[in-house]
Formats: C-alpha cells, structure tokens, sequence
C-alpha cells in the first residue's frame, strides 16, 4: 500500500509529477517515463514523511538506455571538444541559475543544513565549469606528437572516450557525486547511463531535468532511478563499457567481480575510515574546529569522515574537553533553520543501524558525550568515545554517522602507524604548528588526500580517490577526464624511410 504523501512543497525543479504525486524514474533519449520497475518512496528525514513517490525502472528499462546511450555516441565523440565544453558550461549556468531551488530540494529530500546543502549545489557548478574550461583548452583532449629516438617514424597519441558508461552514485553526496561522474564523461565523449540512490533520486531526477534544456542531443544522458538490481543489471550490460562507482565497499566489491567476467573498466570510489592527527605543536581551537568539521559534517555521513582522531598525549585531555564543549554547541534541528548546524540522517533504518554501533562501542571504550534529540525526524545527536582501542570495531569500521573516537599517541611514528593500520586509505587530516614537519608526516600517510590545517575542501582540480579498500582510480583533475578515455597510438613510417 502507498504511504500517504505529506504536504510539504517541494520545489519546481523535478520533471512533470503526475496527479497522483508520482514523479517520472526513467528518463531515456530525452524523454521521461514511469518505470515499470519499483516505486521508491522518498522520504524527507527532516520528520519521517514520505514527500513523493519516483516510479523506478527495471533491467528492461537499463537495456533501452543503454541502446540509446550506444545510438548517441557516435554523434557525441565526434563533436569538437569545444562544443562539448560549451554545453558543459551551459550546464553549470543552468544549476547556478536554479541554485535557490536546488538548495531547498537536497535540504529537504537529503536534510542537509543549508550552508552544506548549498556547498554541494556550487561544487556541482565549479565541477562543470572546470571541464568545460579542459574542454575548452584541449587539454588532455587533443592528439599531441609523441618524441620517438628515430627520425624515420613519427607518432602521437590520442584519447578516445571509452564509450558508454554506467554511473552509479550514493545517496550521502547525490548531486556531487553524479556532477564529479557526469562532467569528466561527457567531456571526453563518453554517453551515459546514470544510476541515481533509490534513496535521494531527486537530486539526479533535478539535475537531469536541468540538463535536459542545455543543448545535449538526445540519448547522450539517460538515466534509470532504481535499486540496487537495477545497478547490477547496469555492471552486467554488454553494452556498458565502463563502470564508475561511488558506494560502499560491499557494493563496490561486486561490481569488481561482475566486471571482470568482461574486464570491464571500473573506477571505484569506496568507503572510508581516516584519521585526525593532532601533533603537540598544534593550535587546540583549529584542531578542534577539525575535528568538529572532520566528524560531524552531514552527520557524519562522509567517507571522508576522519572519525579516529589521534590526539598527542600532551594535549590529549585538554583536547577532548575542548571537542566534547563543541560537540555540544552544535544545533540539532531543522536543516532549513539557518541556526542548525547538525542535520538528521537519511533515513531511520541507517539511524538504526548507527545506533547499534555505538551501543556495541558501549563495551569497548567510555563515552565521553552524547547529544540528545527529540522529534520525529531521523535526527542523531553527536557520540564521542574516548581512548578507543585500535583493535575495537569502532575504531576500525566505517559507522557513516555523528559518531566519533578519540586515541592519544606518544610519537609521530605512532601517530603513522596507527594511522595507516587500516583496510582504508581515503583521506587524513593534519593539525600542526610547524607545516613543513606536517608536510613530511603527510608523505607517510597510505591515503589519497591529505589536509594540513585545513578544512575538507575538494576542488575540481585536484584528484579524489583512495588507496587499499577506499577505491581503484581517482575522479577530478585530468586524472577524472583520463578515467573516461581509452589511449591510443598511433605510429606512421616517413616516405622514403620504408624498412628493407
Ligand atoms: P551503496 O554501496 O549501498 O549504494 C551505492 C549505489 O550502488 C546505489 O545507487 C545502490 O543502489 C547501488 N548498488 C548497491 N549494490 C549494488 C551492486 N551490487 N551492483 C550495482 N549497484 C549497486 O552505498 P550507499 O549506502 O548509497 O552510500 C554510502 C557509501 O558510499 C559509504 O560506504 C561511503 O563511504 C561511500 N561513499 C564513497 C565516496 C568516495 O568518494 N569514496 C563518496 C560518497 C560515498
């Protein structure tokens, strides 16, 4: 039976709603359509209500997209890069244009506080704009000579865009992910078939709806809303000559596997479990302001979370004390309060699960502080634990929620080791007086980013991505557009230098 649907607005940026509440959930060469797949009810985590119904598609439908995505991408690989980066900047205006309206919709659909829900909005606009600007330039794009040691022989290299790719995104960072995907694909000439969360489709079914009215020919970007079979039916097309994937761990393993019945290429960008390291020479309020930041940004559903925070044992107590003040400083409420600081999390069945990691945390370490909540909503109050053992699973697994553990270390290279013990490798913070001494401790670290007394910034231009269980390959940069292209040489013997 269908949940009644609550009465909160939801802003006009979707594709046409039918009468009764249904949104569209496949949307191939330019036109959506019901899917015949599952109903997937999205439900707002601000109070538990369920906002709208998305009718889902099934594996028939992941077929005609894929086909049409195959129809158009002969047409797209041959349009000059310039123009492919003109309609990547038109798309950036678009979103930019729709800001506002983009805004409320991930506050509402993903709780995000606004000043989060609208960080997300303009790093979908700065990632557009920076690969239309590679477009633009060439850059990574265009044939370039290659120096050989004979002078009989000339050679260049080329990028061909792979073909068609499936992009499958979480429902933590919906919009980011799929723009980090989306933009460097279209960009090399690849066509696309998008696989938003059954859990925030909105998000994709917006930005899709955006997209739409930019100048992209049809079947260039098709789009199947659905669960996981619907992803898998995406890994096992025949059609589908490459898989970028954003999820966990779990999932991300079976489409490695999937994939290499075909060896399939896949970029994976999987889950986390990283590390604050506060040496003793750090500033405790910037550190602290780390950690809160580190930890508690969208409740703590970050891959990038740094939720073990290594703290020297000189500052260690005063460390924790000044956390724990913090930690209960921020606003729990409603994200579109412009007060509230710590949003809900996603749904109920993930609060629940969070949950039972921190009552089974209870046994292995003391709780320093646990914020309280009321109300309807999906909401979770921050949880610290002090001196966590490394060998407690709370230490060692990814728990995606407000949920952090505090560990003193004595030297730097224990503060490395325990850093690096562990089957992730995504990304660490450092918090230093001296940078240069920072510098050289981040030159240890087994991960892909790290931060040295900074805030977790992303830009378009620097790569994301992990080492060990965090992920295979890197989004963003050149090495995102790289991703999506397949290199080829060419060499070619000078008239009149024919081998005898
Ligand atoms: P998830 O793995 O459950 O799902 C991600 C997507 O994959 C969804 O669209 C889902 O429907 C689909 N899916 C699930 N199983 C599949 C399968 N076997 N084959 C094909 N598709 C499948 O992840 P989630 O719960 O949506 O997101 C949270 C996870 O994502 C966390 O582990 C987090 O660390 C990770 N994440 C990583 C990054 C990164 O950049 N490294 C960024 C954001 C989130």
């Amino acid at each position: 039976m269908n949940a009644a649907l609550s009465l909160t607005p939801i802003p006009d940026v979707l594709p046409p709603v039918a009468a009764d509440g249904t949104v569209p959930g496949v949307c191939i060469a330019g036109r959506w359509s019901a899917g015949a797949g599952r109903a997937l009810t999205v439900v707002n985590p601000i109070d538990g209500q369920a906002l709208v119904r998305v009718a889902g598609g099934d594996s028939d439908a992941v077929d005609a997209a894929v086909r049409a995505a195959a129809a158009a991408a002969e047409g797209w690989r041959n349009t000059a890069p310039q123009a492919r980066g003109a309609v990547l900047e038109a798309i950036a205006r678009a979103v930019h244009a729709q800001r506002a309206a983009l805004v409320e919709l991930q506050m509402l659909a993903s709780g995000k506080p606004r000043a989060e829900a609208e960080m997300d909005v303009n790093d979908v606009v700065s990632t557009f704009d920076y690969y239309a600007s590679l477009c633009r330039s060439g850059k990574g794009l265009d044939a370039v000579p290659v120096e050989l040691p004979d002078a009989a022989f000339v050679a260049e290299v080329s990028y061909q865009p792979c073909g068609v790719v499936g992009l499958i995104v979480p429902w933590n960072f919906p919009m980011v992910t799929t723009a980090w995907k989306l933009a460097p694909a279209l960009a090399a000439g690849c066509t696309a078939v998008l696989k938003p969360s059954d859990v925030t489709p909105l998000a994709e079914l917006a930005l899709l709806q955006l997209i739409l009215q930019c100048g992209l020919p049809a079947g260039v970007v098709n789009l199947v809303c659905g669960g996981a079979d619907v992803g898998v039916a995406l890994t096992q097309h025949a059609g589908v000559a490459k898989i970028s994937f954003t999820g966990s761990t779990a999932a991300g393993t079976s489409i490695m596997r999937a994939a290499a019945n075909r060896i399939q290429r896949v970029t994976l960008e999987l889950g986390g479990k990283s590390a604050l390291i506060v040496l003793d020479d750090a500033d405790l309020d910037e550190a602290v302001s780390l950690a809160i930041g580190g930890a508690f940004f969208n409740a703590g559903q970050m891959c990038s979370a740094t939720s073990r925070i290594l703290v020297h044992e000189r500052l260690y107590a005063e460390f924790a004390q000044r956390f724990v003040a913090a930690a209960k400083a921020l606003r729990i409420g409603d994200p579109r309060d412009p007060a509230t600081t710590l949003g809900p999390l996603i749904s109920r069945q993930h609060r629940e699960r969070v949950q039972r990691h921190v009552e089974l945390g209870r046994n292995a370490a003391p709780v320093l502080f646990e914020g309280e909540v009321s109300g309807d909503g999906f909401h979770m109050g921050p949880v610290i634990f002090g001196e966590v053992p490394t060998s407690a699973t709370l230490w060692r697994e990814e728990i995606f929620g407000p949920v952090a553990c505090l560990r003193a270390f004595a030297t730097e290279d224990e503060a490395i080791r325990i850093a690096n013990d562990s089957d992730y490798g995504l990304v660490a913070t450092i918090a230093a007086g001296d940078e240069a001494r920072a510098a050289l401790l981040a030159d240890r670290l087994q991960v892909g980013t790290v931060w040295i007394n900074t805030p977790q910034l992303i830009f378009p231009q620097t790569g994301w991505g992990g080492f060990k269980k965090s992920g295979i390959g890197r989004e963003l940069g050149p090495w995102g557009l790289k991703s999506f292209q397949e290199v080829r040489h060419t060499i070619t013997q000078q008239q009149g230098n024919q081998a005898p």
